[in-house]
């Protein structure tokens, strides 16, 4: 065969004048190459600051990386946001699972939208993994919300410790206020002490609970009722509605057995059905209700500082433990202490005293 016949009659032959189309598509890398673009510190804050949901998601991701050059951008970008931080009402809400917060949520949520709010939706859940686990993000939720252009929606991110999940979350909030953001709902489930980190990062804290027969105060755990500045029995709709009026005269009358609260505001029991949004504005009415009571007596911003000082003795309290297990002379010594207590040489007491002393002579030989 010919050296030109062997060219036409190959697969690979090119028709001359025939153009071909490039091998990528140019529009998918315009798109690819925005997305992997990193943005400098300027142009996160103006982002934010100007309500953009793109950057702010952005942002929020860097808060949730684990690289330190993340963390310390992260970190510069959240000192910058503060000054524009802290005008939102925090409400944090429980139930447990198929009670109706994400509904509810999403039923406020568009209301609130509409009357021109802008709305966040957090969520801590420490079963949260990437993959699987995870009780909160494992459905679609707040469809139409999502779609909503006042309102951003971020599921519970995936670290490990509760401890981490909060700092995270409450950083996210101060970005989301920073943004505009004036409502925030942070939502969570009982796991473990997630209820009482949820309460402890918000202004208002709202248990959902659903009629039973005479059974309401079962099955949820005293302390959450005290913590809750509001319950709200969901599903009250058609044949549910009697029960949830009599599970609501039920919850009056055990409430009135608590000990007052500091805010010195009485806990409110409200009937609400997420599904056909009978009464949810009653429970928004009965949020503002709250926050005019706190902020005229003092409570809301005394309580928002009492929560600034937790975190912040947490911290101290994370970061000196921290120095104190990665002491050169308290890891030399360590084995030797757990020795003596297991012989019974000397007390738990003296065992600490002795690390404690250690420590400080680490940090007196730097
Ligand atoms: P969550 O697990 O607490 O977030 O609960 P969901 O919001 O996912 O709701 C669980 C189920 O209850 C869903 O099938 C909802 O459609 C339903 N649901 C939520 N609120 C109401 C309500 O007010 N009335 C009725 N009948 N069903 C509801």
């Amino acid at each position: 065969m010919s050296k030109d016949r062997k060219k036409f009659k190959s697969a690979l032959h090119v028709n001359p004048g025939i153009e071909q189309p490039q091998a990528l598509n140019p529009n998918a890398i315009n798109r690819f190459s925005h997305q992997k673009r990193i943005h400098s510190e300027a142009e996160y804050l103006n982002g934010i600051l100007q309500g953009n949901r793109t950057i702010l998601g952005k942002a929020i991701t860097l808060i949730e990386s684990t690289l330190p050059l993340h963390q310390q951008m992260a970190q510069r970008i959240i000192e910058k946001c503060l000054p524009y931080a802290g005008n939102s009402i925090r409400i944090g809400i429980t139930g447990v699972p198929g009670v109706g917060k994400s509904t509810f949520i999403e039923a406020l949520g568009m209301k609130l939208t509409q009357k021109g709010h802008k709305l966040a939706v957090l969520a801590i859940d420490p079963s949260s993994k990437k993959s699987k686990g995870s009780i909160l993000a494992d459905k679609t939720r707040m469809e139409e919300l999502s779609a909503t252009t006042n309102a951003f929606i971020r599921p519970s991110p995936s670290a490990g410790t509760l401890g981490g999940v909060a700092r995270k979350t409450r950083e996210t909030i101060i970005l989301c206020e920073a943004a505009g953001y004036d409502v925030v709902f942070v939502e969570t489930v009982g796991v473990g002490q997630s209820e009482t980190t949820v309460h402890d990062m918000v202004d208002f804290f709202l248990l959902l609970m659903l009629a039973g027969a005479g059974d309401e105060l079962q099955g949820i755990k005293r302390g959450i009722m005290e913590m809750a500045d509001g319950i709200v029995i969901n599903k009250a709709e058609a044949e549910n509605l009697p029960k949830a009026m009599i599970a609501k005269s039920q919850l009056v009358n055990a409430l009135h057995l608590f000990p007052p609260n500091v805010s010195g505001w009485e806990i409110k029991v409200e009937t609400c059905s997420a599904y056909t949004g009978q009464g949810i504005l009653n429970v928004w009415d009965l949020i503002l209700d709250y926050i005019e009571h706190t902020k005229t007596n003092g409570y809301f911003q005394r309580r928002r500082t009492e929560q600034d000082k937790k975190v912040m003795i947490n911290m101290i309290e994370d970061e000196l433990l921290q120095r104190f297990n990665n002491s050169k002379k308290v890891k030399d010594m360590i084995t030797t202490i757990e020795e003596g207590l297991s012989s019974q040489k000397f007390s738990a007491y003296i065992a600490a005293e002795q690390l404690i002393d250690a420590y400080l002579g680490d940090l007196g030989g730097k």
